[in-house]
Formats: structure tokens, C-alpha cells, sequence
């Protein structure tokens, strides 16, 4: 029986990227891992993303591992709670339940010198001493809650996506709902169907394009777990659906023809002139990440939902006050307004080589190694890490690519007998230069717009500055001249050569 308080390798976080670390690892032969979630159950971002519309805008083909491939998908783009039966099912089906401890939310992380290994500790006073730790607790996870005045003082539930209560019933409500981003459209048609009123407050209006979704029915699912090769070309499909865009993100001219598509959906949509006027973006398609929905735009046009593009004065008892000094009157207010994202690790204790933290490393902004490496922090990944997502491929796909960079790494280490594994300096350095210099001519950075791929100083920390296929490459096999590996003895660590 492996001792989990010495584990090789401790995973942090029992969502869809630790659940499938932990595949990756048993593919890899690594027994000895433990995952620590800080919940009761599995599934995180699909766990707590429970409000009503939840659904993925990437094709569930994608939006799952080649190595667990499901052919049970209801429709094209599955909604929240299949996913999460996904995630279950992948646990189930690699047996990886004996190896994740709940309710186990890590306090700090200390790196030990001596030993080339991490002292982890939990909340409830646990304590592990893995080799190698690997992050997998996510990039959007921490709730964006804007500080409006007053927000005290209303009288009603205010409640974020993320955190959707499940107890609030909107039947017959007056909902203000707070933001216009990839969550809300998604919440705002599914509330409008039950509220007696919704107010939807946009600062700036997002492009959006239609969802493409539709049922996959009994018969079709049959085919695909019957006929060969079938199920390879949905998900073939898939992926250039996702892939093919990226290309017009960094060449920003490609995306005339991505703005002349969502301009024909928004004429086609909305009818009113006047509204149509309030959702035009003033910035380049792509900038902000693109909303597939084909029920946003129909909800916005019900005569009950009003879109209110005046800015937010403050919460009153009785609802939101904009500042042209209209009240609008709610029950519940719905924050959809997205994710603290500057920092993936902000506030939590990690304490690398030579005392250094990584709020210290990260002082003047995230960077890392092909999103996946700190330096100053051995034995240490990151999956989804800096710059390693943002474009409209699949993130799984992404996820994928770093379980297997992990999991060789991990090789690499037991073939030259390392006991640690650290990023050289100079090459996060030299691949952060050509990483921004190569971002600076995307739209996401030159398309005039703020959004979430930017941090505070308005350097972009989240994207991959190419297309899935390119990170892939990237990815494919660690390079050994990329890391320094050296073995711990006695006096001081041994380079391996
Ligand atoms: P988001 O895209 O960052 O949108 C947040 C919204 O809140 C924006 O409209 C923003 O306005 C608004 N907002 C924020 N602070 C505000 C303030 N103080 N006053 C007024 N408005 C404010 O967040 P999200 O919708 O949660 O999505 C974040 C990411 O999560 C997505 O880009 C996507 O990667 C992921 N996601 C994925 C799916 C999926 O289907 N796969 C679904 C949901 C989310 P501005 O635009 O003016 O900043």
C-alpha cells in the first residue's frame, strides 16, 4: 500500500484537471499520489458553477480527454450537470477514489531543502511531504465581487454565479443581474424564463456569435460507440471549430469576417434598433473572449428584461441606483461579474527554494515556464498556469498537454535519478520575452478592450500566444537542458548530467 504522507506526487484540487493528473500519473505507472480537495466531493468549477443555464460553450467531444472519450453526450454543448457526471465518471472509471482526501483545503506549502521535498499542510492539521506538487485547483476561482456602495445595505440575497445558492428561487422575482460576460449570458435567458422582471446592467457590450448546439439523440449515440472511428471525427470537427479562430486572434485582419457573422447575428436577433445600438462593442472581435449563445439576444428582446447601460451608483435597500438617478427595483441581485485572475495564487503559502514566496516571485505579475514551472520553486507545477490558456481551443485539450509534460517530467527525474527538478531562470526569461513580445500583436492585447486576459498593469497573463496545436508541440517532450536536475545528498545536491 503506498504511504500518502510521503507521497510522489500530491495534487491539489479534485476538479476535471486533478482528476485528470491522477489519470495521467496511473497511465504513467506513478501509484504513490494523493489529491487533496478541499470539498466533499469532486468536479470543482463544475461543482460550484450550479446557477441556472450553466452549460459549456466548447463541444463536449472537446470538452472531455481523449483518454476518457464518453459517448454519452446529450447534445453538442453539454450543460453543467453532465459535466460533472463526466468528471465523476472519469474518477470511477480509473479508480483514482482511494486517492483523493476531502475536505482538505491546503493552508501552506513549504519547500525543504535538505530533503528535495514539500511540507504541505492542511487545514485540518494534516500534514504530507510529497517529491512533487502539482497545482491543479484552477484559474477561475476566485469570485470577482466588486465593492459597490451600499452593497450592505440591500435587502434581498446578492449572490454570485460561482457561488449560486440553491435555495434562491426567482419565480416571480425582480432580478438585477450584473454583467454581460460568458456567465451571464447564460443565466440571464434562464432567469428571464421564470423572474417577473430582470434588469441586466452592462458596462460593455461582448460580441457574440450563435451556438451551433443541438440534441444528440438515442441512435446517434449508438453510432458513435458502434461505428469506428466515428467518434474520432466529431471530436476531428470539434477541435478545428475551436482551433481555426485562434488564427484571426493573432492575426487580428483574419477577424473581419468573425465581426461581419456577429453583426448579421445581432441585425437577425434583436429587432429593435435602439437595443441593437447598446450591444454593438466599440473593440475589435476576439478581445474579449467571443460568447456563443443563441438565447442571449431573444432574452434581451422580452418585454420584461430591460438592458441598462447607465453605470452603477450603489445598492439601496430596494435595488440598484444608476447614476442618471434611476432606482431599479429588485429582489435578488446576481453578480455575474467574473474572476479575480491577476494572481492564481494570491494569498496562499507557498514557500519555495531559499524562503522565496510566490507572492514574492509573482510581485510584479504571474509568470512561469510553458505555464507549468516557476523558478525558485522546485518540484512544483502548475496546470493551468500563466499563459497557458485564453484562446477558444478546449481547455481540457490544453489540461491534456500538461499532464503529459508533467508526467514526463516526472520520467525524466527517475531516469537520471533527480530528486529535484527546477526551471532555469534564464529560459522562464528568455520564453517570457518572446511569449509577450508574440502577445503584443494579438487581439487580445491590441483590440482595445479590457478583459480578465489582463492583469492590473495591462500585461497579458493568461494566453497561450498561439493555437492548441502549437502549445501541443511545445509541450510534446520536455527538454532536459530546460531544468536543472540534481540529486539530494548528504553534503549538497549532485547536478545531474
Ligand atoms: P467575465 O467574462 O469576466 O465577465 C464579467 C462581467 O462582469 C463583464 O461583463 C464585466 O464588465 C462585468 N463587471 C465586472 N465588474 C463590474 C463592475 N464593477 N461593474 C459593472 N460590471 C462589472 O466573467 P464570466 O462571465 O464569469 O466569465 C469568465 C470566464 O469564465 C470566461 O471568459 C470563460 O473563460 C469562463 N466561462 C466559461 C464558460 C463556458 O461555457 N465554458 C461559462 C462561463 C464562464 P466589463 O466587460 O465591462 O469588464
Amino acid at each position: 500500500m503506498p504511504d500518502f504522507s510521503y507521497p510522489d506526487v500530491l495534487i491539489v484540487g479534485a476538479g476535471l484537471a486533478g482528476v485528470g493528473m491522477g489519470v495521467g500519473l496511473r497511465r504513467a505507472g506513478i501509484e504513490n499520489f494523493v489529491v487533496l480537495e478541499k470539498a466533499d466531493a469532486v468536479g470543482g468549477a463544475w461543482r460550484v458553477n450550479t446557477y441556472p443555464g450553466c452549460a459549456c460553450d466548447v463541444m463536449s467531444m472537446m470538452y472531455s480527454y481523449s483518454f476518457a472519450p464518453h459517448d454519452g453526450w446529450s447534445k453538442l454543448y453539454a450543460d453543467q450537470p453532465e459535466i460533472l457526471d463526466y468528471t465523476r465518471r472519469v474518477v470511477k472509471d480509473f479508480a483514482l477514489g482511494a486517492h483523493i482526501r476531502f475536505d482538505s483545503e491546503v493552508v501552506s506549502y513549504e519547500f525543504d531543502d535538505a530533503i528535495d521535498r514539500w511540507w504541505v499542510r492542511t487545514r485540518g492539521g494534516d500534514l504530507y511531504c510529497p517529491r512533487v506538487v502539482v497545482l491543479c485547483h484552477g484559474a477561475l476561482h476566485r469570485p470577482h465581487i466588486p465593492e459597490f456602495p451600499g452593497r450592505d445595505r440591500f435587502s434581498g440575497p446578492i449572490v454570485h454565479t460561482a457561488e449560486w445558492d440553491p435555495s434562491i428561487d426567482v419565480t416571480g422575482k425582480r432580478v438585477a443581474v450584473i454583467g454581460t460576460g460568458a456567465s451571464a449570458v447564460q443565466v440571464i435567458p434562464a432567469v428571464a424564463e421564470a423572474a417577473e422582471r430582470v434588469a441586466v446592467f452592462q458596462r460593455t457590450p461582448h460580441w457574440v456569435l450563435p451556438k451551433m448546439n443541438r440534441a444528440i439523440g438515442d441512435r446517434e449515440r449508438r453510432l458513435l460507440s458502434t461505428v469506428p472511428g466515428l467518434r474520432a471525427l466529431y471530436r476531428t470537427i470539434a477541435f478545428w471549430t475551436h482551433e481555426i479562430p485562434v488564427a484571426g486572434f493573432l492575426h487580428p485582419r483574419l477577424l473581419r469576417v468573425l465581426r461581419w457573422a456577429a453583426l448579421r447575428t445581432l441585425r437577425r436577433q434583436v429587432p429593435d434598433p435602439a437595443l441593437r445600438a447598446k450591444l454593438i462593442p466599440d473593440y475589435t472581435i476576439g478581445c474579449k473572449r467571443i460568447l456563443l449563445t443563441s438565447d442571449y439576444y431573444p432574452a434581451l428582446s422580452r418585454p420584461d428584461v430591460d438592458l441598462v447601460t447607465a453605470g452603477i451608483a450603489e445598492f439601496e435597500p430596494r435595488g440598484v441606483r444608476t447614476v442618471d438617478g434611476v432606482l431599479h427595483e429588485a429582489d435578488v441581485i446576481v453578480l455575474a461579474t467574473g474572476f479575480d485572475t491577476d494572481n492564481r495564487c494570491a494569498g496562499e503559502h507557498i514557500v519555495g527554494r531559499d524562503g522565496l514566496t510566490i507572492e514574492r516571485a509573482w510581485r510584479d505579475g504571474m509568470q512561469a515556464y510553458l505555464g507549468m514551472s516557476v523558478s525558485g520553486f522546485p518540484n512544483l507545477f502548475l496546470v493551468m498556469g500563466p499563459n497557458s490558456g485564453g484562446g477558444a481551443q478546449s481547455i481540457l485539450f490544453v489540461i491534456e498537454a500538461q499532464i503529459r509534460y508533467i508526467a514526463r517530467c516526472l520520467g525524466l527525474m527517475r531516469r537520471g535519478g533527480a530528486t529535484r527538478i527546477e526551471v532555469r531562470p534564464e529560459i522562464q526569461q528568455e520564453f517570457n520575452h518572446w511569449l509577450h513580445a508574440k502577445l503584443s500583436r494579438s487581439v487580445w492585447n491590441s483590440g482595445g478592450c479590457d478583459s480578465w486576459f489582463l492583469d492590473h498593469t495591462g500585461k497579458n497573463r493568461q494566453c497561450w500566444p498561439g493555437t492548441g496545436t502549437s502549445y501541443w508541440w511545445a509541450t510534446r517532450t520536455p527538454k532536459s537542458r530546460s531544468f536543472e536536475l540534481t540529486r539530494e545528498s548528504p553534503l549538497r545536491a549532485t547536478e545531474i548530467q
